[in-house]
């Protein structure tokens, strides 16, 4: 790697040089050709570093720097961003780039380290192994790329602390079954049971019409008053909405941000009604337990081909709990992933 346009008698003399194994999870161009990777680095998270001359065919560091490729590296601490100045392949996924459908789901997995990787930086091994791992799993395995893709989603949400409540109520803590399953909350992170959800209707159809009447005295306010208590109380927490319209919780009082979290859900699910609701059927539920158990034991070094015998029976249910987990996914970032949307185009 030369280091012609650089002021060489002092930026490479007293820079430092340090070493990364990351995957590449973007670029984009800088200049005539050179490359601006985004990487995710098991050292220190997400990262950014120029990889020069990388958009001249042929050379070494054209095709390393293309994403999901991973890489070791040494890099040159420069200004304003690193320089690539060795590069060594470590993996390259050849076969992912035979599959389309199994390129868009690694492009997606890359898309969401971007979105979310900030928030990963103090668990960067563990997500820097899971996501190799996942990404090799998704060129190599044999199994259904949506499940690899599930079970990704899910390792992913347990590493933000946005783990979805599949087993009891978010309101009331009623366990789940298949009798009383309603839907999937996104801004509560999980299901609610069929009372519960009724009881949101109602409240949400009521606060639009007189908010600042108190609870009591009238026909069917005990229910919204036991609901807004559910609602005042237990819901908030914090550990699973990290970012909420632009409150960060931890960097004031608790209390105060809490009960503006309670505003702000009050009012935005009086606004947006049932958008943050999907309805879901046990046969959806229960596929993604199945996803998260695997997930579970993949953390472990396990595999849960057992529990996959009629996988191949459950090619519709699959298909919609991972569109309710990349929905839930989509409203906690706040934006779309646009790598999937390619495969709402593939003949199946
Ligand atoms: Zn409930």
């Amino acid at each position: 790697m030369k280091f012609s346009t650089l002021p060489i008698f002092f930026d490479v003399y007293i820079l430092a040089t340090f070493s990364l194994t990351a995957v590449n999870v973007g670029t984009f161009p800088l200049g005539e050709s050179d490359r601006i990777v985004t990487m995710f680095a098991r050292e220190r998270g997400l990262h950014r570093a120029v990889a020069k001359g990388a958009r001249k065919p042929g050379t070494k560091l054209s095709g390393k720097s293309e994403p999901l490729n991973i890489n070791r590296m040494l890099l040159a601490k420069g200004r304003s961003l690193d320089i690539i100045t060795q590069c060594e392949s470590v993996e390259t996924f050849g076969s992912l780039r035979k599959d389309l459908q199994r390129l868009s789901y690694a492009l997606y997995y890359a898309e969401l380290t971007q979105a979310f990787g900030q928030g990963l930086s103090e668990d960067a091994m563990r997500y820097f192994d899971r996501l190799s791992l996942s990404i090799g799993l998704m060129a190599e395995s044999p199994r259904e790329p949506a499940f690899l893709c599930l079970e990704f989603e899910f390792a992913l949400l347990e590493m933000l602390g946005l783990r979805p409540e599949l087993d009891m109520c978010v309101a009331c803590r009623e366990p789940l079954h298949e009798q009383n399953l309603s839907s999937f909350n996104h801004d509560l992170g999980g299901f609610l049971c069929r009372p519960c959800y009724q009881l949101m209707r109602r409240r949400a159809s009521q606060s639009g019409e007189s908010r600042q009447e108190p609870d009591s005295g009238h026909d069917g306010s005990m229910a919204v008053a036991e609901s807004q208590a559910l609602f005042d109380g237990k819901i908030v927490d914090l550990k699973r909405r990290p970012v909420v319209e632009g409150i960060e919780p931890g960097h004031e009082n608790e209390r105060d941000t809490q009960l503006a979290l309670g505003n702000i859900s009050r009012r935005r699910e009086a606004i947006e009604g049932e958008r943050a609701n999907v309805f879901v059927t046990p046969v959806v539920w229960k596929q993604l337990i199945l996803a998260r158990t695997s997930s579970e034991l993949l953390n472990n070094g396990l595999t849960a081909d057992a529990l996959l015998d009629n996988e191949h029976n459950q090619g519709k249910s699959l298909h919609s709990a991972r569109r309710v987990m990349q929905g839930y996914i989509e409203y906690k970032a706040g934006r779309r992933f646009k790598a999937l949307d390619l495969l709402a185009n593939l003949p199946s």
